[in-house]
């Protein structure tokens, strides 16, 4: 009756904004359009941060990476439909690296469910592969608390993806304010301890190790547990290993990183002790020939399920890594231990680091031009600040790039990961900017790509220039994803036949001007062919935090090889990868 109307009406979309900063969502990253426009407006007015992107991709990425490196999802905010499906990839690598994230969808109106509404899709279902927990609420009264619900879900017990349907016509439909309960802002999740006797058990067996070694992952840094783990190593004196995204958590250049014996390291450690890591692709499954086939391991990871994957532990630690370490180092306190440094296990891993360094300052220091991929990295080491944020991705580029790049921060590196992702890159480095620019301005992101790599989302430097952040994007150019041509082989090669025909599939266009396309709006924009032009634009990027870079940074296209056209089409086949 009356008196209802008199009363304070509210939108869905305002419920839904709302909603998300009573959960202390500070992120919003997204493609607005019909029906979610209002949404990213009303969650403005409440002071969230709301970053238009150019795909829901790379939107998806770059809210994933700030649940990575704050604990508390961003959110990726998509339309119905293919803005959704776009997300879906975001989805998939976020609940791959165990990072938590929310994805708010539109969707289509209730009412025309099943009837061939405009972009209808299945959406609560198709993001099951892609989630811990998919949902839309049934009326707007449950829009808080399904919200709530995804943002624990993100957190609590292994981090990952959560999905929020929003059908369009809740956007802008009216509900009295005063039926809206909302649910209080989500605590951090509960602190999960490994049983006593499973800390007892893993002390003995490290105690008794002959060849011992730490293996560090994303996991641990996600924990938050550098202090501990790094009192554990330096404590027991254990040589460790960082994973790709678990370097920094104790620093790359500490005493006990033995990341340039790797291989050496994970073939002859009789006992290895996982903190945060998976035994998947990356580790190489844990298995022989690339270790030891009565290997001990003692694993620990907050996600039970993970226990015993590939292998049988000789002791699970269940429970959260910082927790878990804390642990170790009690049961350690009791009857302090050492392992010897004048073991013949350091002995060797000092050996194989010392030499495997060796190779690559060798090829470092090579001045022929084009330069390789060990000179430029070499070079940008040498310029890195020590507290910025690495974004990396690409083949050779990340493989070569994460030997020679040092990290001495935790949650400071953000690479293609488990899911071995392409695209991330720009998504990414645009959050690290974010969290950079609030935690304490100043702090460089550098996002080092290979030239396929960038672009897969090179839109985004749009994204970057708009939001004026003071990136650098240094794109390791090869001409092609592996290897390319050179321009000379390439003209040649047109003179045969067209490039659909003849060019080997992992070609891009040789020379291409990538710089030009941080010009065009707004940034600064260097091509770099030697060591001299690569050192002088690093010095006037670094210096300048007032805009965004783009280093275009050419290398020899096919390694050491000389590329040759005698045309037999499928020629490239037998010429071997870099
Ligand atoms: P990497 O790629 O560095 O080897 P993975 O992503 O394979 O790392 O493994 C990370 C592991 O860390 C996952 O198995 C995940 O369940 C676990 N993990 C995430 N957060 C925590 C935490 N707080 N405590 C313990 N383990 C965690
Ligand atoms: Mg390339």
């Amino acid at each position: 009756g009356l008196s209802n109307r008199s009363e304070e009406q509210v939108s869905g979309a305002k419920v839904v904004a709302q909603a998300l900063k009573t959960q202390d969502v500070k992120y919003i990253f997204g493609v607005v359009g019909i029906p979610v426009t209002e949404i990213a407006m009303a969650a403005q007015e409440l002071g969230i941060k709301y970053i238009g992107m150019r795909n829901e991709q790379a939107a998806c990425y770059a809210a994933s990476a700030i649940g990575y490196l704050t604990g508390r999802p961003g959110v990726c905010l998509v339309v119905s439909g293919p803005g959704f499906i776009h997300a879906l990839g975001g989805m998939a690598n976020a609940n791959m690296n165990c990072w938590p994230l929310i994805v708010i969808g539109g969707s289509s109106e209730r009412n025309q469910e099943t009837m061939g509404a405009f972009q209808e899709f299945p959406q609560v279902e198709a993001c099951r592969l892609y989630s811990k927990f998919s949902a839309r609420p049934s009326s707007i009264e449950c829009i808080p608390s399904v919200i709530e619900k995804a943002v624990r879900s993100s957190i609590y017990g292994r981090p990952g993806a959560c999905y929020v349907d929003i059908p369009a016509d809740f956007v802008t439909l009216q509900e009295n304010a005063s039926a809206i309960k909302y649910k209080e802002c989500c605590m951090p999740p509960p602190v999960s301890m490994a049983e006593t006797s499973a800390v007892c058990k893993a002390v003995s067996v490290l105690r008794n190790a002959k060849q011992p070694l730490l293996i560090i992952g994303k996991g641990a840094a996600y924990a938050h547990a550098e202090e501990s783990i790094r009192k554990l190593v330096e404590q027991c004196n254990l040589p460790f290993l960082p994973t790709p995204m678990g370097k920094g958590v104790v620093p790359d250049n500490h005493p006990n990183c033995v990341a340039a014996a790797r291989s050496r390291a994970l073939q002859f450690a009789d006992v290895i002790v996982l903190l945060g890591a998976r035994l998947n692709w990356i580790l190489h499954f844990g298995l022989p020939p690339r270790y030891q086939p009565d290997v001990k391991f003692i694993q620990a990871d907050i996600c039970a399920e993970e226990l015993g994957n590939n292998v049988s532990p000789a002791a699970t630690l269940l429970g959260d890594i910082n927790a878990v370490c804390k642990q170790l180092l009690e049961q350690f306190a009791k009857t302090p231990w050492q392992y010897p440094a004048e073991s013949k296990w350091w002995k060797t891993l000092r050996e194989k680091m010392k030499s495997n360094e060796a190779v690559s300052k060798e090829l470092a220091s090579r001045n022929s031009l084009p330069m390789n991929y060990y000179t430029v990295f070499y070079h940008i080491q040498e310029h890195l600040p020590r507290d910025c944020f690495i974004v990396s991705e690409g083949a050779n580029t990340m493989d070569i790039g994460r030997t020679v790049l040092q990290q001495c921060l935790p949650r400071h590196r953000l690479d293609a990961g488990t899911f071995g992702t392409m695209g991330v890159g720009l998504g990414f480095a645009i959050a690290a900017a974010l969290v950079a620019r609030d935690r304490s301005p100043g702090q460089r992101v550098i996002c080092v790509e290979g030239d396929s790599a960038f672009g897969f989302s090179g839109m985004e430097v749009e994204t970057i220039c708009r939001y004026n952040l003071p990136i650098i994007l240094l794109v390791v150019n090869n001409n092609g994803i592996y290897q390319g041509f050179d321009v000379d082989t390439w003209k040649e090669m047109l003179k045969y036949q067209d490039a659909s025909i003849a060019s080997p599939p992992m070609c891009l266009l040789p020379n291409s001007h990538y710089e030009q396309v941080m010009i065009a709006f707004g940034g600064k924009g260097y091509f770099v062919q030697t060591p001299e032009e690569l050192q002088n634009s690093l010095r006037q990027t670094l210096a300048d935090t007032s805009k965004p870079s783009l280093i275009n940074i050419m290398i020899e296209p096919q390694g050491t090889r000389k590329a040759q056209v005698r045309i037999h089409w499928a020629w490239w086949r037998y010429t071997p990868l870099i």
